[in-house]
């Protein structure tokens, strides 16, 4: 049922409240869609709009086991009428969901530090690894965002700030597996010349006398494009990283809990263990709660140098939240059904390939996936305006989804972890509705 939010009323409802949204919060804060969508409730892969449109929703990943899962409503609620404090004070819920947690990592990864965000996550992960090895450096790729800390935001490529060029950080080239380049035919010539740019970056902080504190990397690229990488990519990552005296901190803050089907961390959907993980977005539906996961000796050198305290990071509701949303994933076999779902969805997307050459590329895993959109010359050229217009035109007949990418032109289908084939067959006769229209 596409939306009819179109009506003058509407329209006149939404011009307004941009204009109070420019007045109090001021410009350029981001906002989706040429015609914004204004939410008012959701519920499992549904969302609703103020005049009771309804949309599916194929874009947000932080309502992980849908949106208002009733068992997380409860959790939040029942320990909210409970007792919230600070993590001063001895309490089960940080200790249990720790427990939790940490039993699906492997045995190495085994101390917890909670927190509010990624940002902050990622930030204080930084400052782990160059407690532990006693390096400056970082290495990030070319296309990345990690959040928004001043630590963190300096080394994004991929969003604006004023924050200046950093001395301390270098950057490795992104893999895109759809745009080899030239005397490149194999995935492994794609992850050489990777590999060969990561050896530069290593060169030039060693040589500025910076070393090798960390790569923070997502363990699929998440946001660089989630490209097809070669059997052991990481593993030659890692030991190159490691020989230079760094260590890994795996960004899954939106790879983790089982969001691409074959496991529940994105590093061991690519075969490997990083010294140090950073988790957000999903971990409570919704709660803002966020965290890292290290090594036991990592955590010591770290909390033996640094009093590191978090009002509202590990209180009693987050962890509850945290707790109830893992128990959901785990309860539910949402793992396995993102492997399911997921595999089935991008089958249906291939055959619509199979009919829109402008869909050229299809790749991801489990619940995280999409397709390139190119123009029709046959050369792979990205094609970013098709997209803005595919997904604006989705948006009006009630599908939300987004674009990411190096070029800005990827489909991004990235719904909540209940997605059902039910509803991937929504999504696709929407977009095949749409493709009819456009192209
Ligand atoms: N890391 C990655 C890979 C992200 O995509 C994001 C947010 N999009 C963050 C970190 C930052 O998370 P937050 O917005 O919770 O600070």
């Amino acid at each position: 049922m596409p939306p009819a939010n179109t009506s003058d009323k509407a329209n006149t409802e939404t011009a307004a409240m941009l204009a109070r949204r420019e007045r109090l919060l001021g410009p350029n804060t981001p906002i989706f869609y040429d015609n914004p969508v204004h939410l008012v409730r959701g519920e499992g892969v549904w969302v609703f709009d103020n005049s009771g449109n309804r949309y599916l929703d194929c874009y947000n990943n932080v309502p992980h086991v849908g949106h208002c899962h009733p068992e997380v409503v409860e959790a939040i609620a029942s320990q909210t009428s409970t007792l919230n404090v600070h993590s001063r004070y001895l309490h089960d819920n940080i200790l249990n969901y720790a427990e939790q947690l940490t039993a699906t990592f492997d045995t190495s990864l085994q101390c917890v530090l909670l927190t509010c965000t990624g940002s902050e996550a990622n930030d204080v992960a930084i400052r782990m690894a160059r407690s532990a090895t006693g390096n400056k450096g970082v290495i990030v790729t070319d296309h990345n965002y990690h959040g928004n800390t001043n630590e963190v935001m300096s080394l994004s490529t991929l969003l604006m700030h004023d924050l200046g060029q950093r001395t301390d950080s270098q950057t490795m080239p992104t893999p895109d597996s759809y745009h080899l380049l030239d005397g490149e035919s194999t995935l492994q010539d794609m992850a050489n010349r990777v590999l060969a740019g990561l050896d530069v970056a290593i060169d030039n902080l060693q040589r500025d006398g910076h070393g090798v504190a960390a790569l923070l990397v997502c363990p699929i690229f998440a946001n660089e494009g989630f490209p097809n990488l070669p059997d052991g990519f990481f593993t030659a990552v890692k030991k190159r990283i490691n020989a230079a005296g760094g260590v890994i901190i795996a960004d899954e803050v939106q790879s983790g809990f089982g969001r691409c089907g074959h496991a529940m961390w994105g590093h061991q959907h690519a075969n490997f263990i990083p010294e140090i993980v950073t988790l957000g977005k999903p971990m409570g539906n919704g709660y803002p709660v966020a965290g890292v996961v290290c090594s036991a000796d990592i955590m010591h050198q770290f909390r033996t140098h640094n009093n590191y305290f978090n009002t509202f990071g590990a209180n009693p509701v987050a962890c509850a939240a945290a707790s109830a949303t893992l128990n959901v994933v785990q309860r539910e076999n949402l793992v396995e059904n993102a492997l399911q779902t997921g595999t089935h969805a991008q089958q249906q997307l291939a055959q619509l390939a199979n009919r829109y050459p402008v869909i050229g590329d299809i790749r991801g895993s489990g619940l995280f996936f999409g397709g390139e959109l190119i123009k029709a010359t046959g050369q792979r050229d990205p094609d970013p305006v098709l997209g803005k217009t595919i997904i604006n035109a989705m948006r009006n007949e009630g599908v939300l989804m987004g674009l990411i990418g190096r070029f800005d032109n990827l489909l991004k289908i990235r719904p909540p972890m209940p997605f059902s084939v039910d509803d991937a067959s929504v999504l696709f006769e929407t977009l095949e509705k749409v493709l009819r229209r456009v192209c």
